[in-house]
């Protein structure tokens, strides 16, 4: 790590998450300097596991991996990291119209399904090949169009059907079904082999052993980038020779190519010059449906492993438990709007959380609000109608400026998987460039 200092790179990488670090390493690889600047005090961006007020470390981003996930996996593989299974899960508890049921966990799937079904029905169609969705299929730009909530208006399901599956999917989304593009359902049941069950299990079975920050080390061991905290980029001007970067600390950093990987929804904060294209800042102003929470809790008492969900209209609506710790456990939660929750205040989370369980005793709560971060502004990216074609144009390069990021991912985008994917691309295109260039 450097402080901040005037310098010149081969490649300037802003966002030190796992886009930006994995883009730092394999350029790298290919032997070109690369410099990444983060602007908080630590890398990672939303892989984020850290010590808690819960008494053990917590994945306080992004914490769920799967096998189906091909980037991810990969680097897995190459760095010898392994996954493991979060508690089991023995009942469900639904909640809605102010009356809760708790019932076996199969009994709460089985209730599940017909929706699950439905909603994804032609996902395969749409997505024939979702790791390369563009141009779109008629059937994805169709989807595009059409909020959740319209597509499940037009399902034949019964009314308790309809708001279960809006609720399993206001989960996934962080957000309310009325923003939500349905055909992000499609793209992730497509990622997924077409298979809902499987999609479900990619967010919330398995995570790393030993946590994500393993494969934060694990690239950072490896990787010959440079890497500089503190370092808030806050424009961008390029000639004919590449682009200087100027930080928030008044310092300069010249390079002949840029990549940025910071969320999607903060782009725009940054100045370009040339500008950027006004679709690109169009839909980094219009942000995404992922306004949500994600918080821990630890509760008194050994609890039997369950999860419930309410509909969207709930400040939580999914709750389950993850770990034992001594003989307390710990409960994991997701909210649709960051602005109902104070996921810091243990009374507030707590009455939210006994919307489920009346006699839940909370003794500590933990969390990031992402959402107000102003270096994210969302949990994870999860689009809004007409927004899938802005992925495309963010993957068009701007001169010497690309995009990468889990935000912007063809496939798993949103996921980890994603900002591999991104990352890996945009470094190859630039190690390409410059190496028909030659010369440094
Ligand atoms: C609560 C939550 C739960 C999630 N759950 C999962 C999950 O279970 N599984 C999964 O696969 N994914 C999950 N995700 C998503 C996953 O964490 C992200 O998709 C992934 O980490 C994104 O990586 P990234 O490098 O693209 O972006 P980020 O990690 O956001 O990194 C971008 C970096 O850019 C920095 N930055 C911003 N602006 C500037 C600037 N002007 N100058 C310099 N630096 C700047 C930021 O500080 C940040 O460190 C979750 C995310 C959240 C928030």
């Amino acid at each position: 790590m450097s402080s901040g200092k005037d310098s010149a790179v081969d490649v300037a990488i802003v966002g030190g998450g796992i886009a930006g670090l994995i883009a730092g390493r394999d350029l790298a690889r290919a032997g070109l300097s690369a410099l990444v600047l983060e602007a908080k005090d630590r890398l990672g961006g939303r892989a984020f596991h850290r010590d808690s007020k819960l008494g053990m470390k917590l994945e306080i981003g992004g914490g769920f991996v799967h096998w189906l996930q091909p980037h991810l996996w990969a680097e897995m593989l190459a760095y010898g990291l392994e996954i493991e299974s979060v508690a089991w899960i023995e009942h469900g508890y639904w909640l809605d119209k102010g009356e809760v049921r708790k019932m076996p966990i199969m009994d709460l799937m089985g209730a599940m399904t017909p929706g699950e079904i439905r909603i994804a029905e032609g996902a395969l169609e749409a997505f024939p090949n979702p790791h390369a969705p563009f141009p779109l299929t008629d059937a994805a730009r169709r989807a595009d169009r059409m909020t959740v909530a319209q597509r499940l208006a037009e399902l034949d399901l019964s009314d308790e059907e309809r708001r279960m599956v809006a609720a399993h999917w206001t989960l996934s989304f962080n957000g309310p079904m009325e923003d939500a593009a349905w055909s992000q359902i499609l793209r992730l049941v497509a990622l997924a082999g077409g298979d809902w069950k499987m999609r479900g299990q990619a967010e919330s079975r398995y995570v790393l052993k030993g946590g994500t920050s393993m494969l934060i080390d694990a690239i950072l061991a490896e990787s010959g980038a440079e890497h500089r905290l503190n370092a808030h980029v806050i424009s961008i001007v390029q000639d004919e020779k590449g682009a200087a970067l100027s930080l928030a600390d008044g310092s300069i950093v010249r390079a002949r190519e840029v990549i940025v990987t910071v969320p999607m929804p903060v782009v725009h904060d940054m100045a370009f010059d040339p500008p950027l294209s006004a679709r690109k800042v169009a839909a980094s102003r219009r942000n995404q449906v992922s306004q949500g929470v994600k918080v821990w809790m630890r509760a008194k008492g050994k609890i039997d492993g369950f999860i419930a969900f309410a509909p969207e209209d709930y400040p939580l609506t999914m709750m389950g438990t993850e770990y034992d710790v001594d003989d307390d456990t710990i409960l994991l939660a997701f909210g649709p709007r960051s602005s109902d929750l104070d996921i810091r205040d243990v009374a507030a989370v707590q009455a939210a959380a006994r919307q489920w369980l009346p006699d839940l005793e909370l003794v500590a709560v933990d969390g990031h609000d992402w959402s107000a971060d102003p270096l994210c502004r969302e949990t994870w990216a999860m689009l809004r109608t007409g927004q899938l074609e802005d992925i495309e144009e963010f993957n068009r390069p701007e001169g010497h400026v690309r995009f990468a990021g889990g935000d912007i991912a063809l496939g798993w985008a949103g996921h980890f998987d994603g900002a591999i994917e991104s990352a890996r691309r945009a470094a190859r295109d630039i190690a390409r460039k410059l190496s028909a260039q030659g010369g440094s």
